[in-house]
């Protein structure tokens, strides 16, 4: 049967293209290379090169939120595969890291490393970016964690419109710490009633100032507990 169906749909890796009779969009050795983020704070997640409970920054001043769970370093095969989810509509890229991260961040739940929040609130696009991309990325990675879990008989909410983007902002890219920070000032707004313990979902963490925004406005509005899952965690530029 299986088979059969392979010939009918053939699958094919997402990265390296190879055709596989197994069902899946990645290929075992691809899925190997994916690269696992090893040592980090404890906080935010910042990749450390020296073992430390936290970073230099979070040992200043410690963010909003509560914990970060970031999957993988934002470095190819991952990063190829988020631009080709993100700007090239390839949906299956974005699916494949979403399920793969769902099964890590099950297993850190079922382990106790990680607790089980009420809702998963995908990080908003202004409408306007929203129209032109056609798609919120952070609320697809969102469902699929959703579903993964749910799986694994763990109950959570999906809650895409507690956050609003209510001010265009330039996109992050390419500013530097203070101009993040400027650039977020009041862009976001919390609509209807706030869970004790949400879940910020976003596709790539760089500063952290957009997940600082959020969590910082959702505390404020009476959230006791901030998370947030990222798939992958870039070094910040500061
Ligand atoms: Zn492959
Ligand atoms: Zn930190």
């Amino acid at each position: 049967m299986q088979q059969a169906l392979s010939l009918l749909h053939p699958w094919r890796c997402v990265v390296c293209q190879q055709r596989s009779d197994q069902p899946r969009d990645l290929c075992r050795a691809c899925a190997d290379e994916l690269p696992l983020l090893q040592q980090q704070c404890q906080r935010c997640a910042e990749p450390l090169a020296v073992m430390a409970a936290l970073c230099g920054r979070c040992q200043q001043k410690l963010p909003s939120f509560d914990q970060v769970f970031a999957i993988w370093l934002y470095a190819q095969p991952v990063q190829g595969m988020l631009t080709a989810f993100k700007y090239q509509r390839q949906q299956v890229a974005g699916r494949v890291l979403a399920e793969t991260a769902g099964a890590h961040i099950a297993d850190a739940i079922a382990a106790g490393d990680l607790a089980l929040p009420q809702a998963l609130v995908p990080v908003p696009l202004h409408r306007w970016r929203l129209l032109r991309r056609g798609f919120n990325q952070s609320h697809l990675i969102a469902r699929d964690l959703q579903r993964c879990l749910q799986r694994r008989d763990m109950q959570l909410n999906l809650r895409p419109s507690l956050l609003a983007r209510i001010r265009r902002t330039r996109p992050q890219a390419g500013l530097d710490l203070a101009a993040r920070r400027r650039n977020l000032r009041a862009a976001f707004s919390v609509h209807g009633e706030v869970p004790a313990h949400v879940c910020l979902i976003d596709d790539v963490m760089t500063s952290g100032s957009t997940v600082e925004a959020c969590a910082r406005l959702l505390k404020r509005a009476g959230c006791q507990r901030v998370d947030v899952w990222v798939l992958a965690r870039a070094s910040r530029i500061d």
